[in-house]
């Protein structure tokens, strides 16, 4: 047995110095990649079950890298975690899609609400509030018309978690529970925290025609509207899947069936063109 423990150990380092050079030059990368206006989003609407209409709009961060090409966010953004770099980044795109979102405002485009994925090093961030006070101030878009997305790993650091959410909420900013059901003691924040939204996994999803992953959705759709939230399923794919949620009482879809993520003059022709 420690024979096999110390073989499973020299694998395990020469497989993180291979990882920590690649890090290294992509942490390098990342650095040079906010001042140089590298990241752009991509956005993805999601639409009323009932009346087919807008209900909000789910800003995606990508990498659009000189060196390394398109990059997706599955690629970068653990490191950017790790390094911190997500902080900064983080409030780029707030400010970003919030920037974009009263743009489209301005253009005669119908108020939607826009949807950011929040990271929990930005809750570990002391004046995160004042950050989205300024970015709101800043950009002039309501505060009704921006979401924050968190995951149930933000929703467990109660101590932070509890108190910044609530003052955020109380700017009228929305919050939604991202990726739910992926993480631990969904049930417990659900009841901590005012969340307007929750969001059914796509690996749910994917398990629609089965009869487990039909119950655990059908479950999902009704605790959330017990608790008065608007259920969003993520990640519907086809027509077969968008009767089935229909027929559970889902409230809004996204999903590739509907749109891709799209550039923002894409996203316009197909929401308005
Ligand atoms: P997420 O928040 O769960 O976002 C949904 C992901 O599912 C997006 O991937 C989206 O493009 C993809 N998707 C949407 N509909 C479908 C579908 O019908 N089929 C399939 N196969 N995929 C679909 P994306 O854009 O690659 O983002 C991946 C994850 O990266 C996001 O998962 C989110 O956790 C993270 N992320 C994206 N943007 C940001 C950001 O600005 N900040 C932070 N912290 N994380 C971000
Ligand atoms: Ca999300
Ligand atoms: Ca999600
Ligand atoms: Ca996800």
């Amino acid at each position: 047995a420690k024979k096999h423990g110390r073989n499973m150990f020299q694998l395990y380092t020469t497989d993180t110095e291979g990882l920590a050079k690649t890090d290294l030059r992509m942490e390098a990368l990342l650095h040079k990649a906010l001042e140089n206006n590298e990241f752009v989003l991509f956005y993805q609407p999601q639409y009323h079950a009932e009346s087919g209409k807008i209900h909000g709009i789910e800003a995606l961060i990508r990498w659009n890298s000189p060196e390394l090409g398109m990059v997706p966010p599955s690629a970068f953004i653990p490191l950017a975690e790790e390094t911190g770099l997500i902080v900064a980044i983080g409030e780029w795109v707030i400010e970003e899609a919030c920037r974009q979102n009263k743009a489209w405002q301005d253009q005669g485009f119908p108020a939607t609400p826009i949807a950011v994925n929040m990271s929990l090093r930005q809750f570990y961030q002391a004046d995160l509030l004042e950050t989205i006070k300024g970015i709101l101030k800043k950009t002039g878009l309501g505060p009704r018309c921006l979401m924050l997305e968190i995951t149930e790993t933000i929703a467990m650091q109660e101590d932070i978690a509890a108190d910044i959410l609530q003052q955020i909420k109380e700017l009228g900013v929305r919050i939604a529970m991202d990726d739910f059901g992926t993480g631990y003691s969904s049930l417990k924040y659900l009841q901590t925290f005012s969340i307007d939204h929750i969001k059914i996994d796509k690996a749910f999803t994917d398990k629609l025609h089965t009869k487990e992953g039909r119950a655990i959705i059908a479950t999902i759709i009704s605790l959330g509207h017990h608790l008065d939230m608007t259920v969003i399923a993520e990640g519907v794919e086809t027509p077969k899947q968008v009767q089935e949620l229909k027929d559970l009482g889902c409230d809004v879809f996204q999903g590739y069936y509907f749109s891709r993520p799209l550039a923002p003059a894409d996203l316009v022709d197909q929401l308005f063109g």
